[in-house]
């Protein structure tokens, strides 16, 4: 039988967590826990009868939380646990065991992404103190882009800050776009080309031939490429010189602007939530419709930019709470890419299920594919967990 991963995604204040089983059929175990560090931490999920609880945990810190959430498992004991951990750097390539050396190069990327990694080291910490027998497994967002080629990771800037700082492009999401590129080999017979679209509060696009990512739209941080929920994705490198001398905004401000106060929520002035802001449009709302198109056309602008890095365009694959549920922004991304040669069938693309696997192109022989295909970061993860586990077990 193949093992019970314990999947645990550490915030600085929640940890997202699954507990994927080994055998089929069992259900999946998964919940959340928020506000940790704070009064008023809580802990909600489903238990294995589909029900949803709820527990407060006030004053919970990461190793209370991660008590709580094993009191949970209704004593499945998992045989692994497997951390997603957002910055891998150059380092990882792939996932890895975790041990004292694996811990001290997490830590030493910690520089590029220091809120999520930090983070993330926390709950790794938490849980070898909690459960010292069982072993860990790290598995990065980012490994899955390391075979992107020097022409796609470089940014034009002086080679030693590449060499002496490693800035460079990193990409995030790779769980995600790894996992539906293979759904859509899977589903399509073929090891393809596909531009895969992650729409959901954060986003991003990829270019992923045979298996493999060659370029992504996000880099040296996940701010960079589509706009996103709270995130304004590209800018005018200038901007942030701008900002400082003309407005004089500090590099705190910047960042906070850029970061949680831009994308759709800048943009319509209203929300990041892509369901209220296709009501709001409408009601007849100019700047959530304004909104909807700009995030439509740049994710266009993005695929057809990555469409270079393709020898072949098999298909596009939409996917992320926005990619899975929105009709509307999925027919209005391929309606700016006429010249792609797509035909969307517009009954398949409403008709197509919240939470199914769905082709939304006309089945024309000659034109790409449209896949619609929700993501299952828990189960990538539980299973590069597995992998890895298997591979280091004698
Ligand atoms: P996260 O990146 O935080 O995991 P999700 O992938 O869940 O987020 O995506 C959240 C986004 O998906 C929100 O903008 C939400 O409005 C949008 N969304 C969810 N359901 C729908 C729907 N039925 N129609 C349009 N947008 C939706």
């Amino acid at each position: 039988m193949k093992s019970s991963v314990l999947v645990i995604n550490c915030g600085s204040s929640s940890i997202k967590y699954a507990l994927v089983p080994g055998a089929e059929g069992q259900p999946r175990l998964a919940g959340v826990a928020e506000r940790v560090g704070s009064s008023d931490a809580f802990l909600k999920g489903i238990d294995s009868r589909g029900e949803h609880f709820e527990e407060i945990l006030p004053g919970a810190d990461h190793t209370r939380a991660l008590e709580a959430i094993f009191e949970h498992l209704e004593g499945r004991r998992p045989d692994v646990v497997g951390h997603r951990i957002v910055h891998g750097g150059e380092h990882f390539t792939r996932a890895a065991l975790i041990n004292d050396d694996v811990v001290t190069a997490i830590d030493q990327t910690a520089a590029l992404a220091p809120l999520h990694n930090s983070a993330n080291l926390e709950g790794i910490a938490a849980t070898r103190a909690l459960f010292p027998d069982l072993p860990q497994v790290a598995v990065f967002d980012t490994a899955f882009h390391q075979s992107m080629p020097p022409r796609a990771f470089r940014y034009a800037l002086p080679e030693a800050l590449y060499r002496d700082h490693g800035i460079r492009r990193y990409g995030f999401h790779g769980t995600s776009h790894a996992f539906v590129s293979a759904r859509a080999d899977a589903l399509s017979g073929i090891a393809g080309g596909w531009l895969t679209a992650h729409l959901g509060n954060g986003c991003s696009t990829c270019a992923v031939w045979e298996g493999r990512s060659l370029d992504t739209s996000m880099g040296l941080t996940p701010l960079e490429g589509l706009t996103m929920g709270t995130r304004s994705g590209d800018v005018d490198p200038g901007l942030h010189a701008h900002l400082a001398r003309q407005l004089g905004w500090s590099l705190q401000r910047i960042d906070e602007v850029l970061n949680r106060g831009s994308g759709l929520l800048g943009l319509s002035g209203l929300t990041n939530d892509m369901r209220e802001l296709e009501a709001a449009a409408q009601a007849g709302h100019e700047n959530a419709r304004l909104s909807i198109e700009v995030f439509c056309y740049r994710i266009a602008k993005s695929l057809a930019a990555l469409s270079c890095a393709l020898p072949r365009l098999d298909g596009i694959v939409f996917t992320g709470g926005i990619g899975e549920n929105s009709a509307l922004v999925r027919e209005n991304v391929i309606g700016h890419l006429p010249h792609f040669g797509l035909v969307l069938d517009r009954n398949a693309n409403t008709e197509t299920v919240r939470g199914r696997e769905g082709r939304i192109d006309s089945g024309h022989l000659a034109a790409p594919r449209l896949w619609v295909i929700p993501t299952d970061e828990e189960g990538r993860i539980a299973a590069e967990t597995r992998q890895l586990l298997d591979e280091t077990t004698p």
